[in-house]
């Protein structure tokens, strides 16, 4: 039991015994290079125990605890439950899975604990530096700006953000119920819910998005979308975005971007693009047909915590004019006036682009990843990753119980176990305790989705460290449980 020590004025939270701290903190680094060394040594998951569980149940701590007692805690009872996306076989919703040099970058972040709001120090340069190179890798012209945030949700409703003040410019004093007529959004019926819920938090309501019907290919249908604009517009309703997607979450299908550039410009709409995993591959020239489009947006996101296999969490989104992208979200007051000189220098303040003040330096893992890999090895990670969504596929087609639910036109696979002669009722029943068992055992964490009211287990391949044949294992698990499942 320790004693709590005298407070006396002198006291700081630093600690008194740095060599002890620093000691224990080279084996923080130590176990997790040795962590993410041998995640294919380790299941692809893990339950918490009860033990581990009940850990979380503490009252509020009182007194201090040794510093190696706290982090015997986290290495026991945390660290062995973690959801395991850096595992080899995970391929879950569209998760990335980190890399060393990231986990670097965040620990020399936190250890300058800078704010990247405002002023005049290097890591508002940094920030500026990655969006330049953002924009370059997008294809946006130079005029252009963005800003980084916690992931594509806050980018999309950053955007949705510019294009709704962007339509409507009294809004930002006078609010929406100045508006008679309502003002109308348009996606396909795809469309990622964290777009819903920023058309929510926007204040124009998921009723006035409207879900435009998809083809075969889950793709936005064009004639339907082009009606609907018309119909609304004799309705008296003002339509003002329209949502692309390039890569739905579901199946990876890239809307026909450059066909809703058109329709927004004539139509005088904002055109954003959520592109949260899906606009990686804009960086292969291969798909410039494929994802032709994305540079005449007015507005992109896009995360780097999924297909950049940057370490959680950051994204980007930039917007075409960098005016519209300020007047949605400046702000003049007293305390945040920039100087001639000084500390409050310095580049034009974030928060006059985005709702945060203060932010973490999560440009600096972004900045070191892509200068220690270069775009090539970026390239390479996202070719390997197509490559094995193909080879995935493939192997399912040629196995006679098993079914190919969709396209890939990307990174996601979507099937399920049928050995015929079942009722669809019965394939989304096996098919869920397939893939539950696939994560109980240990196997492979893939997720799932409803197609057409089919139960799919759905692999979204944003991992670096898969390799072919971990594609096999998947395959020959999932037949196994099936089979075991119909005995
Ligand atoms: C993951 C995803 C999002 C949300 O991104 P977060 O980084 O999780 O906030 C939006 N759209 C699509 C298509 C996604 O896959």
């Amino acid at each position: 039991m320790k004693r709590t020590p005298e407070l006396v004025e002198e006291e700081t939270l630093d600690p008194v015994d740095w060599a002890s701290l620093k000691e224990l903190g080279h084996r923080m680094m130590d176990d997790m290079f040795d962590y993410l060394q041998s995640s294919r040594q380790r299941p692809a998951w893990k339950k918490p125990t009860k033990f581990a569980l009940n850990s979380m149940q503490h009252p509020l701590p009182q007194f201090p605890q040794d510093a190696a007692e706290v982090y015997e805690h986290f290495f026991t009872q945390i660290l062995p439950y973690n959801t395991e996306n850096g595992h080899p076989r995970f391929w879950s919703w569209v998760q990335g899975g980190g890399t060393p040099i990231g986990m670097l970058a965040d620990m020399l972040a936190s250890g300058m604990n800078t704010n990247v709001s405002i002023g005049d120090h290097m890591p508002m340069y940094v920030e500026k530096q990655v969006i330049e190179w953002s924009k370059e890798m997008m294809g946006f012209p130079q005029q252009a700006g963005g800003i980084l945030v916690s992931g594509a949700s806050l980018a999309n409703i950053t955007a949705l953000v510019v294009a709704r003040n962007h339509f409507n410019k009294s809004i930002r004093k006078k609010g929406l119920q100045t508006v008679n007529a309502q003002m109308m959004m348009y996606g396909s019926a795809e469309t990622h819910n964290c777009v819903i819920k920023g058309v929510e938090v926007i204040g124009i309501g998921s009723d006035n998005f409207r879900k435009i019907p998809v083809d075969d290919q889950y793709r936005i249908r064009i004639d339907l979308l082009k009606q609907m604009i018309c119909e609304d517009r004799e309705a008296g309703h003002l339509p003002f975005c329209i949502v692309g997607n390039a890569g739905t979450v579901n199946t990876g299908s890239i809307d026909p971007l450059e066909a809703l550039a058109a329709i927004a410009k004539e139509e005088q709409m904002w055109f954003h693009i959520d592109g949260a995993f899906g606009a990686i591959p804009k960086i292969l020239p291969e798909f410039e047909d494929r994802l032709k489009g994305i540079e005449l947006a007015d507005s992109l996101s896009f995360d780097f915590h999924k297909w950049l296999y940057v370490n959680y969490e950051v994204a980007c989104v930039l917007i075409r004019d960098t005016n519209i992208h300020r007047e949605a979200f400046a702000t003049a007051v007293n305390y945040l006036v920039p100087h001639e000189r000084g500390l409050s220098g310095g580049p034009d303040p974030f928060s006059n682009y985005g709702m945060e003040l203060s932010r973490g330096f999560k440009a600096l893992k972004v900045w070191m990843s892509i200068k220690e890999h270069g775009i090539q090895r970026y390239q390479y990670m996202i070719r390997k990753n197509l490559r094995q969504a193909q080879y995935l596929a493939g192997l399912i087609q040629t196995e006679p119980s098993l079914e190919l639910l969709a396209e890939v036109p990307l990174n996601i696979i979507c099937y399920r176990f049928n050995p015929g002669g079942l009722e669809e009722e019965e394939l989304n029943i096996i098919n869920k305790e397939i893939l539950m068992r696939l994560q109980e055992q240990g196997i492979a964490a893939p997720s799932y989705t409803l197609l057409n009211g089919k139960y799919a287990i759905r692999a979204a391949i944003t991992n670096h460290r898969s390799r072919m044949d971990d594609f096999d294992i998947l395959v020959e698990e999932t037949l196994r449980i099936g089979k075991e499942l119909m005995t």
